[in-house]
């Protein structure tokens, strides 16, 4: 069959890549000059720059991108590193010393002795959760349903509760509630919108020091958070490159203006440059309210898809300032990635965020070194810096284009308070606002990560009312990050398969 994808972003790589395996003919159609979407690279002076994801999971050895990328035969060598992280009264850096995997629960303890039983209680609620998922992987047998039921007995009271009321029960102090909620500003969510059963999630305690053990023996509890030896580039350019030994083609620099519906069927895709390519099938990515609303047209919908298509919520934007500087920044921050905040008040960040107020990096920001795993990316003796922030997509006062080299200050000057000296050491500096990111993306709103994880909330499927028509991607059912658009993208795939099989 023909299948014409729209977008070579890590959802369209991966569901052509195993189109291609299987002997479909793969067209993939994208704005940009290469494939990636958001892994691509910003290049300038000689020095490389990552515009998108910065710690992955499930990249280990037998995890599931691990194991998506094995079954195609490709391998990327990748490296463990650790998460810091900063508040306004004290830093959760990993210990120079390793401690042991539970030194965050000890150091927490010594810093809040008011809240010693809620931080037991959050690290019993960790654990159960984390041998839960465990068992939901193993074989069904009465052993494991009977060890699975005594972990969710130490989960149920929490079935019902928010990351607020969460926290709110567990930590008095306002400052720890952080520690555990404060990842969620990176996907723009209140606490009292997401599931506290995501909480140990977006926290594995070994995101926090990479000596911690991933497991027990033989088995694998936890996942933990690596990089891409050599940059995240390489996962696209892979994936493209297995997609054109497979007889695929990549049409770059072009854009897909129209999905042409034929009978309730998608029949094939207008280019910008006005020529038609008839397909077998069609598959969208990237933001889904532009693909439905323009792309394909609403009137192709139902009532039920147009409901979902209104309602999910999408992430906001970043604000990214690269920099080329000529001293190791890394003398000062040891993890490769740290969050430094500047506010307990998730709620009040998330609603400026929501409502076009940029905090100019007063409510936190991440400074982050991409060369530490791929060192060509900075010239000899020189090192890359990033700094960033999550920002409203589109400003209440004024533009980013107006705005951005006084933001940009802004964050440098805030991050020179952890890198001394660094706006004297900067060779070349690149900024990349939401503007930047839309024109990327080809999004009329930039969302950085996907969609928020409000609980309850539907996004978008992947099955739409079109046949043969799939969406995929971070706004699709499966959300945003790496692995879940890798990982949803192969779900959808072998959903499309299983229908066009059937239907001949
Ligand atoms: C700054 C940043 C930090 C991140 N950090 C992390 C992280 O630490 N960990 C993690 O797991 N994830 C992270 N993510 C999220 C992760 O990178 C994304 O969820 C994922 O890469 C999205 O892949 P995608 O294929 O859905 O979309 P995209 O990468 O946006 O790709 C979609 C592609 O489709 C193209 N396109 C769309 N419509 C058309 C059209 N009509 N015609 C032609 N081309 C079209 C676009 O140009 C784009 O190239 C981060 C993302 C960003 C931006």
């Amino acid at each position: 069959m023909k299948i014409v994808i729209i977008g070579a972003g890590l959802g369209g790589l991966s569901f052509g890549a195993l189109a291609a395996r299987d002997g479909h003919e793969v067209l993939l159609i994208d704005k940009n000059k290469e494939p990636g979407g958001v892994l691509t690279l910003a290049r300038q002076d000689g020095f490389c720059f990552e515009q998108g994801p910065l710690l992955l999971t499930d990249l280990a050895p037998g995890d599931s991108v691990w194991r998506f990328l094995k079954e195609l035969g490709i391998r990327l060598e990748t490296q463990r590193e650790d998460r810091g992280l900063c508040t306004p009264d004290f830093s959760l850096n990993p210990p120079e010393c390793y401690e042991g995997p539970d030194w965050r629960k000890k150091r927490l303890k010594a810093l809040f002795p008011a809240d010693r039983r809620g931080i037991d209680e959050y690290y019993r609620f960790y654990d159960a959760l984390t041998k839960l998922r465990f068992l939901a992987g193993e074989k069904p047998s009465a052993l494991t349903m009977l060890k699975m039921a005594r972990a969710y007995r130490k989960i149920k009271p929490y079935e019902n509760m928010n990351c607020r009321a969460f926290t709110e029960k567990l930590f008095s102090d306002e400052r720890l509630r952080l520690i555990f909620n404060g990842i969620l500003a990176d996907f723009c969510a209140d606490p009292e919108e997401v599931h506290c059963l995501l909480l140990p999630f977006v926290n594995t305690e070994t995101a926090f020091d990479k000596r911690i053990p991933t497991g027990r023996g033989k088995k694998k509890l936890y996942s933990d958070y690596r990089v891409i030896t050599g940059g995240c580039q390489k996962l696209p350019e892979a994936l493209c490159e297995y997609i054109l030994a497979h007889g695929g083609t990549f049409l770059p620099e072009t854009v897909a203006e129209k999905v042409l519906v034929e009978d309730g069927k998608a029949a094939g895709v207008r280019l910008s440059d006005g020529r038609v390519v008839y397909a077998d099938a069609v598959v969208g990515a990237g933001s889904a309210r532009d693909f439905f609303e323009q792309t394909v047209g609403e009137a192709y919908l139902d009532d039920a898809y147009r409901d979902i298509l209104k309602r999910f919520r999408p992430m906001e934007a970043v604000f990214m300032v690269h920099l080329g500087v000529d001293f190791d920044p890394s003398v000062y921050q040891k993890p490769c990635l740290c969050y430094y905040y500047g506010s307990y008040d998730l709620h009040g960040a998330v609603e400026k965020l929501r409502n076009g107020v940029y905090h100019g990096g007063g409510d936190g920001y991440l400074i982050y070194f991409p060369d530490r795993h791929a060192p060509a990316f900075a010239p000899a003796g020189c090192h890359c810096v990033t700094i960033y922030t999550v920002c409203p997509d589109r400003l209440r006062e004024g533009s980013w284009e107006e705005k951005k080299e006084e933001y940009a200050d802004r964050l440098i000057r805030l991050a020179e308070k952890h890198l001394p000296g660094l706006s004297d050491h900067i060779v070349t500096k690149k900024i990349m606002t939401a503007e930047d990111y839309r024109r990327l993306t080809h999004m009329s709103k930039s969302s950085f990560g996907g969609t928020v994880p409000i609980w309850k909330q539907k996004n978008p499927p992947h099955k739409t009312p079109v046949k043969n028509l799939v969406f995929i991607g971070q706004q699709s059912e499966n959300g945003g990050g790496v692995p879940l658009v890798i990982n949803g993208a192969a779900d959808a795939y072998e959903k499309w398969k299983g229908e066009a099989d059937l239907c001949g």
